[in-house]
């Protein structure tokens, strides 16, 4: 479906065309002229399907529509969950809104209270910020919420698991309650439904079915024993093409130790997580997004909603806690239909997760394994700390992944499921792209919005914790 029938403001049409986009996306097709009606609105829907536009573009058009309301005062706010993505966001206010007068500011800590204070006092339409720093400015006065007619909560069920929720219900407190409230979220656990309740009128619920994985990404698993990840990874890099690949890890300190060992093998790479300054962070995004570097290994402050054109492999170096958080880092492979791999190195202690994924993937995801790596070698005892399972860092277990007698003598091609009897490592098939994935297709704007309860996060993953703490484990 093209744009023409949602009636857009020439201004933001102009826009449009000028950043290439033809058609609605099915988040856009069902979100616009729902958000176009002034309705709140819940938003489930896959990372790297145009959700950004989906809100952004009614956006631009109400305001433009209105605009002699309340010259230069704050008439939108749009909380997300992190620095990058609050930025992202900003541009694409920044190219759709590139031939209207409407001004947008980003608040994030990390960097310094003082530009942003300007930014602010100068007067801007749109505040695109993160949660604490947004209070920080309220509380000095520099940001005005009280002729803000729509917030944007993006994100949300991140915001909550990354310990947000009192600041948002402080912010909203900020924001008057006549208002549009738009939220997005891939999970809808029970204290965002509280949110829900309290901060939304009869939202319209829109669900693209988030438990789907984009269909052109072909996955596939490489069963290791923990203390051989980092080996077989590098020998995985060695018989690929490595242009643009993300590496995920647990924790920010196995990144650093991805990271070490990805230099001495002579790969142009750099980490990406809370312990990194704001520079470093953009600095590394920088470099990763213009070729500069091959590798991005990053902790899951990455995986959600960045857009990186053309990431060709993410590598789950680390399964993730739960199957939802790996549909979005696999989210930021084979955007914009194109096509992309995700590979996960998996150790018997994963088998729940990764049934997890294969339910949402519809059909189990191919084992492969890598000819003349030596899956038998003995951990070399510098190598005992680094085989520690990475749920529990420094923990020295039975450094036998595989749960057998002797550590080392297991057999990778044993991994959960059926042996592949026929010898030969299946690196050669198909890859399992597609993975006739449950989509619903059509947007279901009645019904609940497709809660992926089976699949949530465990609570491990950080809960309450910022993850621009430098305590946290990302
Ligand atoms: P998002 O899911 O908002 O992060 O968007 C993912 C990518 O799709 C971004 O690079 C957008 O610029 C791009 N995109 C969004 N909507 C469209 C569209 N209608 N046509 C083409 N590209 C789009």
């Amino acid at each position: 479906m093209g744009f023409k029938s949602f009636k857009l403001d020439p201004r933001v049409e102009k826009g449009l065309q000028a950043a290439g986009y033809e058609k609605a996306t099915p988040i856009q097709a069902a979100a616009i002229p729902v958000a176009l009606e002034g309705h709140d609105l819940i938003g489930t829907a896959q990372t790297g399907t145009g959700k950004t536009a989906a809100f952004v573009l009614p956006i631009l058009h109400n305001l433009l529509a209105k605009s002699q309301a309340n010259p230069g005062k704050t008439r939108v706010l749009i909380v997300t969950p992190t620095r990058e993505l609050a930025e992202q966001i900003h541009e694409v206010i920044a190219k759709l809104g590139r031939f209207t007068p409407l001004r947008s500011a980003t608040v994030y800590g990390g960097v310094g209270m003082i530009p942003q204070e300007r930014a602010l006092r100068k007067g801007t339409e749109i505040i695109v910020a993160c949660p604490g720093r947004l209070l920080d400015h309220i509380k000095r006065g520099n940001a005005k919420l009280d002729h803000v007619e729509v917030l944007i909560l993006d994100e949300a069920d991140r915001m909550l698991d990354m310990g947000f929720l009192p600041s948002i219900q402080q912010i909203i407190q900020h924001v008057p309650a006549k208002r549009q409230t738009m939220l997005f979220s891939a999970t809808f656990e029970p204290a965002l439904e509280q949110l829900i309740h309290k901060s939304m009128r009869t939202p319209k619920k829109i669900s693209m079915g988030i438990e789907a994985p984009a269909a052109t990404v072909a996955h596939a698993l490489y069963p290791v024993n923990q203390h051989l990840k980092t080996n077989l990874l590098v020998k995985l890099l060695k018989e690929m093409t490595v242009k643009s690949v993300l590496i995920f890890s647990r924790t920010k300190h196995r990144a650093d130790r991805v990271v070490e060992k990805l230099e001495k093998a002579g790969y142009a790479t750099a980490g990406l997580h809370a312990n990194k300054s704001q520079s470093q962070r953009k600095h590394a995004l920088d470099q990763f997004r213009s070729g500069k570097l091959q590798i991005l290994v990053a902790t899951d402050i990455a995986a959600r909603g960045l857009d990186i054109a053309s990431i060709s492999h993410v590598i789950n170096f680390d399964i993730p806690d739960s199957a939802t958080t790996y549909i979005h880092r696999i989210g930021r492979t084979g955007r914009a239909a194109k096509t992309g791999d995700a590979l996960t190195l998996v150790t018997p202690e994963d088998r729940a997760i990764v049934r997890d994924i294969e339910k949402i993937l519809g059909k189990p995801i191919e084992k492969r394994t890598v000819e003349g790596f030596d899956y038998h070698e003995k951990a070399a005892p510098s190598e005992h700390t680094h085989a520690a399972h990475p749920r529990s860092e420094g923990f020295h277990g039975r450094n036998n992944a595989f749960g057998g007698a002797a550590a080392g003598r297991s057999n990778p091609y044993n991994y959960g499921g059926a042996p592949n009897r026929g010898g030969a490592p299946s690196r050669s098939g198909a890859p399992n792209r597609g993975g006739a994935p449950s989509r619903s297709g059509a947007p279901s704007r009645s019904g609940a919005p497709s809660r992926s309860g089976a699949y949530s996060r465990s609570s491990a993953a950080g809960k309450g914790q910022g993850y621009s703490n430098s305590r946290s484990r990302y």
